[in-house]
């Protein structure tokens, strides 16, 4: 039995296939790929880069599998902004070390 990344249906039609999101794969029912729902840390993911994702794009993907996540736009738009501070962070985290590094040299 595999599980679908979409849902989370358990089912042994599960087929891995690459992602309309980005570069990944995830696993898909039937029903989730038929109907073009993608996860939705993936949508989220793919919301950093939001200004490079187009409207048909938006249109047929995002929104129907919003839709389908029982989320709002609003939702969506919230929960980029804190993947996006959770990345920019790490990132501040990450250059602090360095240079506590780089100064201990
Ligand atoms: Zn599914």
């Amino acid at each position: 039995m595999n599980k679908c990344d979409v849902c989370g249906t358990e089912s042994s039609d599960i087929q891995v296939c690459s992602s309309s999101t980005s570069g990944v794969s995830f696993a898909y029912c039937s029903r989730c790929l038929q109907s073009g729902y993608e996860p939705y840390s993936a949508l989220v993911s793919m919301g950093l880069f939001w200004a490079d994702i187009n409207k048909t794009y938006k249109q047929q993907i995002l929104i129907p599998s919003l839709n389908f996540h029982g989320k709002t736009r609003e939702d969506f738009d919230n929960d980029v902004e804190k993947l996006y501070k959770e990345y920019t962070e790490a990132e501040q985290v990450a250059k602090t070390n360095k240079t506590e590094v780089t100064a201990g040299e």
